[in-house]
């Protein structure tokens, strides 16, 4: 039966596949094809881990101490007999050889099926049996980590043909949909080579940073779906509008043909918009327009690259950082990685954002403790780094190492108070005289501030004396303005871009920059949103910075923008109680 579930629109796009529920707590897992021709040795890596824990069970229940606790027995004699039960072996194989997914997907695959069987118990004793299983797979998930993976890489994946009963017949490959509760940020840049063509989230609001790694990967994408992982089940066929922030399961026919048809049109629609790339962005009267990439990772200069961008406006440091397991990287690490997002603009301009940890964006899973209350507003970003100097320095050694190489900015997130621009100050001297102490080479580099938080936006000028630019983290200050954790799904409807506290707070920064002839930048979503361009255009912004996948469309606002007509409607909108009502005009 064909029903949907709404979510919030993430990244744009039609996606049809099947569904591949994935527990967060097994994301670590490896999902990639095997060849046909690998099926049977991956079966056998099965066995293996599976004869392995059963030979660790029989171990542990013939050394149990006398006086152990009688159901400790019973427990491992319940984990021998799941081991052993031949239809869960017969169903984990058929993950393998009709799908060739390696086995540690087929193991989970089947793990979320069960999961689902014993969720719907009646029986307390027999639906708690739900976490035997799970360690069962634990176990043996530890033995296959032991053992050599498939060849495969998940990015060269196999055309592979499968059995349905949909309007499909025809397609030989059939795309994969992720489905999951949440999704911490660093999962999503591990799924970022995947093969997943959507994701689904339970959780997350629209600027939260899943969502924007989501965005980065131009995949169609929907979070705070509520209990869409719940509601579906592994495998089942779904389609993700990724512009609407709807999930269609089992599909009609004929609302699979409907979708199909938009996904074609999208395609196309794309193809018309990379003959854009090349076109300078300028405006019908004339002004020059700056669109810059916002990025994750060294390897997305290609993207920003590929979509025309100028130079690269946000490189949010912290993906280097997170997920390590308390390792951060060290300076020849991060030098490394800052010096290629460099070269790798090939002499565009590359603003390094200094680290930004905390709130939904933490360091380690294991490390994300709810004891504070209000992570946003706690120790994150610039907070973080002053109070832990001896990583901040070694952050600003390698972005000073690294700004050798090609024209970097540095951009320093969070700030609110003076005390803090001047901490952060000295620290950058700091960070250059430990590089000519030891006679390290070094380059130039200019120093910008976000401004997104209330505080800073009210002390523009401020700001301005200590800073060469200035970027509005919009993201933020939506959230520090109006009191909204952008993270939260639930009070999603009332984060407001348009709110016209927000806009006096953008509006008054440019204007500012404008005066005192000092570049300000947009770099939060508000800038790859094209239906803000006229506005921030008519504002007096000239710089925008945003995934490559929104470059091309804002772009095309630009080209159609009238700047001369533009100042005196946006003063209107300014000046409205309600200015949503006059964007849509
Ligand atoms: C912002 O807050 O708008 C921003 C660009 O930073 P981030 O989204 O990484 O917090
Ligand atoms: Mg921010």
């Amino acid at each position: 039966m064909t029903f949907a579930i709404h979510g919030l629109p993430v990244a744009r796009g039609v996606a049809i596949g099947r569904a591949v529920l994935v527990a967060s707590s097994r994301l670590d897992v490896a999902h990639t094809f095997i060849r046909p021709d690998q099926v049977d040795s991956e079966i056998a890596r099965l066995s293996a881990a599976r004869e392995a824990v059963t030979e660790e069970l029989q171990r542990l229940m013939a050394t149990l101490p006398k006086d152990a606790p009688g159901e400790l027995a019973g427990v491992l004699e319940v984990h021998l007999l799941l081991l052993q039960d031949p239809t869960i072996r017969a169903d984990v194989r058929r993950w393998v050889t009709e799908r060739l997914y390696n086995a540690e997907w087929a193991l989970t695959s089947q793990l979320e099926v069960l999961g689902r069987q014993f969720d719907q118990m009646e029986d307390d004793y027999l639906r708690e049996r739900k976490a035997d299983v799970e360690q069962v797979v634990e176990r043996v998930l530890r033995h296959l980590k032991g053992a050599a993976l498939p060849v495969v890489a998940a990015a060269a994946a196999p055309r592979v043909p499968r059995q349905h009963d949909l309007a499909l017949e025809d397609t030989l490959d059939v795309p994969l949909v992720l489905v999951a509760h949440d999704l911490s940020p660093a999962d999503m840049l591990q799924f970022k080579q995947s093969v997943y063509a959507g994701f689904v989230t339970d959780v997350g609001g629209k600027t939260s940073h899943t969502a924007i790694v989501a965005r980065s990967m131009d995949i169609p994408a929907v979070v705070g779906a509520r209990s869409a992982s719940q509601l579906v089940r592994q495998d089942d066929w779904v389609i993700i509008d990724g512009d609407a922030g709807v999930m269609i399961v089992d599909p009609s026919p004929i609302i699979l043909a409907e979708y199909g048809f938009k996904q074609r049109q999208g395609e196309l629609e794309r193809g018309r918009l990379a003959r854009l790339k090349n076109t300078p962005a300028v405006t019908l009267d004339g002004v020059k327009i700056e669109l810059l990439a916002n990025i994750e990772e060294p390897a997305d200069t290609v993207a920003a690259l590929a979509a025309g961008a100028v130079g690269v406006g946000l490189f949010r440091s912290e993906f280097l950082f997170m997920g390590r397991h308390g390792k951060l990287p060290d300076e020849e690490e991060q030098y490394a990685a800052y010096r290629a997002a460099v070269e790798g603009m090939h002499g565009l301009p590359v603003t390094i954002r200094t680290v930004d940890v905390g709130a939904d964006k933490p360091l380690d899973d294991s490390r994300h403790d709810a004891a504070h209350l209000n992570p946003a507003l706690g120790r994150r970003a610039i907070r973080w780094c002053l109070a832990e100097p001896a990583m901040f320095l070694t952050q600003l050694r390698a972005i000073l190492r690294a700004a050798a190489h090609g024209k970097v900015m540095i951009l320093i997130p969070m700030l609110a108070h003076v005390s803090e621009i001047r901490q952060t100050l000295e620290l950058v001297d700091k960070a250059r005289e430990q590089l000519d102490q030891r006679g390290a080479v070094h380059g130039p580099v200019q120093l910008g501030a976000m401004i997104e938080v209330p505080a800073a936006a009210l002390s523009v000028r401020l700001f301005l004396r200590y800073f060469d630019y200035l970027s509005i983290g919009t993201n933020d200050l939506i959230q520090y303005t109006l009191a909204i954790d952008r993270a939260d799904e639930s009070v999603a409807d009332l984060y407001d871009q348009l709110h016209p506290a927000v806009l006096h707070l953008v509006a008054d920064t440019i204007a500012e920059g404008a005066r005192q002839a000092k570049p300000v930048a947009v770099c939060g979503e508000m800038a790859g949103d094209p239906g803000m361009t006229r506005l921030l255009l008519g504002l007096g912004l000239r710089s925008f910075s945003m995934h490559p996948s929104q470059i091309l469309q804002v772009k095309q606002e630009v080209l159609r923008a009238d700047v001369g007509k533009l100042t005196e409607w946006a003063q209107a909108v300014l000046a409205s109680d309600e200015p949503g009502a006059l964007l849509e005009v």
